[in-house]
């Protein structure tokens, strides 16, 4: 059995963990200061740590449970990550540099149940959810890769984006976000970090009811029922109101704007009536949503969609505005490197399935 990350616990489990085992629960703060202000990534660098402690924990966690397996850089800084998994899976991770900071697209999930139409990360079934440790260690890494950099450059916002839809793998979700917040380690304040759903009204509820106080985005898609059923199948289960009821409840609850997603596919979802419809369905919630148009970046195994022209964009943009509704144009990074998640990860596996890189990566 491998050993689950350290990074899981949030200092109040490894106080508690901690005295489980007879010894101090204060050992865990100066645990908390080895990973998260020293960062090391090897126990026995751990210095402050009384020598029992830390046998007790190199004895049952580890520091590092992720390896690299790929990396691709590109032109406008965006770097993404392929990570092996102690289990021999692999996962994707995606740094963007911005202008207000740095950001991390993180994965929570092997591969994606949903399976939306357009989408790399449902083309293969989950075959497990990440724990919390192997989300956070996505984090750690890139801090680690940053720090290695030696500008002093700092991990200050979270988009939980990458593969897998987190609002399936609720309990490691939050625990990942409580130990990201938390002063006392990586300190990303609430309002840096937005997680992303496919729209699981129920879950959007029991969030609104939480203590994680970040932000939520929901991948609406399609401006009716008919429509976001064909590209998406989830909605079948859960239709476009519910998901609104949804929405209502997080904001009454929250008194926090929800990001509504909308990727753009040509000749699909993208018409300008699509947009008035859009705008319609809106209309009523105009103060708790901002719509975010979203280019899409064709999949090759979903040759059936591809990205608007950026006449149709400007348009369906264009009529939003006109009607009053929150929009912005979500700008594109590292789309020279299969930047959409779960490409890369579903080029790898092709990869390793017919054992010729060259020509996947080419
Ligand atoms: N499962 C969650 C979060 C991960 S996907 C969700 O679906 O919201 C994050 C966002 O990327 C979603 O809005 C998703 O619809 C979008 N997305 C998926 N494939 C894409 C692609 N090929 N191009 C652009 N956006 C894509
Ligand atoms: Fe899963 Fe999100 Fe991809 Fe849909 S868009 S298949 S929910 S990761």
């Amino acid at each position: 059995m491998n050993k689950p990350s350290i990074y899981g616990l949030t200092l109040d489990q490894m106080g508690a963990w901690f005295e489980e085992q007879g010894q101090k629960r204060s050992r865990a703060t100066h645990v908390w200061e080895g990973l998260y202000r020293k960062r090391v990534t090897d126990f026995a660098d751990m210095t402050e740590v009384n020598k029992d402690a830390l046998k007790l924990l190199k004895d049952h966690y580890a520091i590092e449970t992720l390896t690299e397996h790929t990396r691709q850089e590109s032109a406008d800084g965006t770097i993404k990550f392929l990570f092996r998994l102690a289990d021999g899976n692999l996962i994707e991770t995606v740094m963007m540099q911005h202008k207000f900071g740095l950001s991390v697209c993180v994965t929570t999930q092997v591969g994606c149940n949903i399976g939306c139409s357009f989408c790399a990360s449902g083309l293969l079934k989950k075959s497990r959810d990440l724990t919390a440790g192997e989300i956070v260690e996505q984090i750690m890494k890139v801090q680690l890769h940053l720090d290695q950099r030696g500008k002093g450059e700092r991990v200050s916002h979270i988009v939980v984006m990458g593969i897998g839809e987190p609002f399936d793998n609720y309990e490691h979700m939050s625990n990942f976000i409580r130990i990201v917040k938390d002063h006392k380690g990586l300190a990303i304040g609430g309002r840096h970090i937005t997680v992303s759903t496919s729209g699981l009204a129920g879950k959007i509820k029991e969030f609104a009811d939480s203590d994680l106080n970040v932000n939520l985005a929901v991948s609406l898609h399609a401006p009716n029922n008919e429509l976001r059923t064909r590209i998406m199948k989830i909605n079948k289960a859960i239709p476009i109101e519910k998901l609104m009821e949804a929405i209502e409840y997080y904001w009454d609850k929250t008194n926090k704007r929800i990001t509504i997603e909308y990727i753009l596919l040509q000749g699909v979802n993208d018409q300008p009536e699509h947009a008035l419809e859009l705008a319609e369905l809106l209309k009523d919630r105009r103060n708790l949503a901002i719509v975010n148009l979203i280019p899409y970046n064709p999949v090759d195994e979903h040759s059936q969609y591809q990205r608007s022209e950026k006449d149709s964009i400007t348009a369906f943009y264009d009529v939003l505005k006109k009607q009053n509704i929150s929009v912005s144009v979500r700008l594109e990074h590292g789309t020279d490197i299969d930047a959409a998640c779960g490409q890369l990860r579903s080029k790898q596996i092709r990869k390793d399935q017919d054992g010729s890189l060259e020509k996947v990566l080419s």
